[in-house]
């Protein structure tokens, strides 16, 4: 039986594996179908404390990986399929493999949610991007209009950080309302540089003739009206998609699928403990996941002692 079964090898769960590892539990640690994480598809991360220069997101995951290796957490190509934590202990189905488990971490991430446009796909990395803080500083992005796409928290959070860098920055939303906090409407509307269109989705991202972002094309939803507007990036920020369906009636989560913890990192099920994006809407940075792993790992080491006293 496995004293610590991780999932996801994101910052959370990598942290986790180290710090489980460090305690001579031996976590299984599975990788789910995006080893490394959503860090892993960003390029360069100057934000995460200790490479001045920045480190490819690659790079830093391989590194996370390693080091958790080297204390013997054990790294395996895996996704689970089912789970139950009825009762101890826990049983996991992964890849058609049943596994026991004394503990689960769940660190399985939040994805980007897409448009959903084959041109967005196409252009992702090559201008389109998910990740203002990750990326916007990139020399592509310096001095060049750049279109920020979505009206909530993320989305004018994103355009006032752009603003640093961008020329202009244009804020297409589908209404023409922002749902954002108050607070962050009226300093998103108060910034010259941020151009709102309203009532507008992006119904192509140019161009991929060109292998780079040039512009995107528009549809006025109240008028049909189409328009062109050149741009050298385009920064989706229409929300996440928690990746905790598994546990959907098993572990509380709010009406968005983030998992709620308890206290600390204790879920609802004693014994299953969270970390990281699929349980923080608010900060989804890589050094807070890489926190709340550490808490989790800690937390996890905590009840398996007062368990097996
Ligand atoms: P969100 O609040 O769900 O907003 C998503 C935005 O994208 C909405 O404006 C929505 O339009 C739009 N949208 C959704 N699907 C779309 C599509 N297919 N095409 C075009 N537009 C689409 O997501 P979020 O901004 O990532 O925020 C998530 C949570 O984190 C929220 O609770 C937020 O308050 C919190 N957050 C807080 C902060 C902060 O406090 N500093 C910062 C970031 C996030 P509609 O408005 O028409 O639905």
């Amino acid at each position: 039986m496995e004293k610590v079964v991780i999932i996801g090898t994101g910052c959370a769960g990598l942290t986790a594996a180290l710090y489980t590892a460090r305690a001579n539990l031996q976590p299984l640690v599975l990788t789910g179908l995006q080893p490394g994480g959503l860090l892993t598809t960003t390029s360069i991360v100057e934000n995460y404390p200790g490479f001045p220069e920045g480190i490819d997101g690659y790079e830093l995951m391989v590194r996370m990986q390693k080091q958790a290796e080297r204390f013997g957490a054990r790294v395996q190509f895996g996704t689970v399929e089912a789970v139950d934590v009825s009762k101890q202990p826990f049983v996991l189905t992964i890849d058609g493999e049943r596994v026991e488990a004394e503990t689960i971490i769940i660190a399985s991430g939040a994805g980007h949610r897409h448009i959903g446009l084959a041109s967005e796909a196409e252009l992702e990395k090559k201008g389109v991007t998910y990740c203002a803080t990750c990326d916007g500083a990139l020399p592509m992005f310096r001095h060049k209009p750049l279109v920020v796409v979505g009206g909530g928290d993320s989305a004018c959070e994103e355009a006032t950080y752009l603003t640093r860098f961008a020329s202009e920055v244009y804020l297409v939303h589908r209404r023409d309302t922002l749902r954002a906090s108050k607070i962050m409407v009226e300093r998103t509307l108060a910034n010259p540089k941020i151009k709102p269109v309203w009532n507008t989705v992006v119904t192509e991202v140019l161009d991929p003739k060109h292998d780079k972002v040039t512009g995107v094309r528009l549809k006025n939803v109240q008028t049909n009206e189409e328009s062109t507007l050149d741009c050298a990036g385009v920064f989706v920020a229409i929300g996440h998609v928690p990746n905790t369906q598994l546990f959907k009636g098993i572990i509380d989560m709010d009406e968005n699928g983030y998992i709620i913890p308890k206290r600390g990192t204790e879920t609802n099920v004693p014994g299953v403990f969270v970390a990281g994006d699929c349980s923080d809407h608010v900060y989804r940075q890589a050094i807070t996941a890489a926190g709340l792993g550490c808490a989790a790992a800690i937390d996890t080491e905590r009840y398996l002692a007062a368990k097996n006293q």
